[in-house]
């Protein structure tokens, strides 16, 4: 689950995105995908409490895995309250940034509770320390390293499948909506 996680955003961006569009007019779409690597800071943060404390996997709850202290809802609240916060200069009303950033985080969290390269988060913390997990998806990271192939497969699928709809939709303008082909412009023009 490294590469997985963005495109999943970016497959999960372009279905809110083409409803967004269609009921405010506006697309903040990005922010989901943006947010596709967010609970994976704690990587950072446990290590942090790795070298103080010298134990694993959190702050907030002991885990099994090497990090996952933000793989819950708490933290999913806490970041999507300062991604709101943070993009209020770009005018972005505050419930609207809360939603997509939640979604974006909230979508890793699924997803990594599908896989079994995890050996289960405690997601409900801070209502409840238990470790859950589906281990649906299968976890080799069969593909040069970086992903797996099936896991892979599904998002690139989903990418897809919401390409389809809106070009069906909105035909291909809703390309030149995109975060990245705004970019894209800004930076070559
Ligand atoms: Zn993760």
């Amino acid at each position: 689950m490294i590469v997985e996680h963005l495109i999943f955003g970016i497959g999960i961006g372009l279905f809110v995105g083409l409803a967004s569009h269609k009921i405010i007019g506006k697309d903040h779409s990005w922010i989901i995908a943006a947010s596709a690597f967010s609970p994976d800071i704690d990587i950072a943060g446990d290590l942090l409490h790795w070298l103080l404390y010298g134990t694993i996997g959190g702050f907030t709850v002991e885990g099994t895995a090497f990090h996952g202290s933000y793989h819950n809802i708490g933290f999913l609240f806490l970041y999507a309250t300062i991604v709101a916060i943070a993009l209020r200069p770009m005018r972005i009303p505050l419930l609207e940034s809360f939603g997509l950033a939640a979604l974006g985080f909230g979508a890793h969290l699924v997803e990594d509770g599908l896989t079994t390269c995890v050996p289960g988060y405690a997601y409900l913390w801070p209502f409840s320390d238990r470790e859950l997990g589906l281990f649906i998806l299968p976890c080799e990271r069969d593909l040069l390293g970086i992903a797996n192939t099936e896991t892979l497969l599904l998002a690139i699928m989903l990418v897809a499948l919401a390409a389809a709809i809106r070009t069906r939709i909105e035909g291909l303008a809703w390309i030149q909506r995109t975060a990245l082909y705004r970019l894209f412009n800004s930076t070559m023009g």
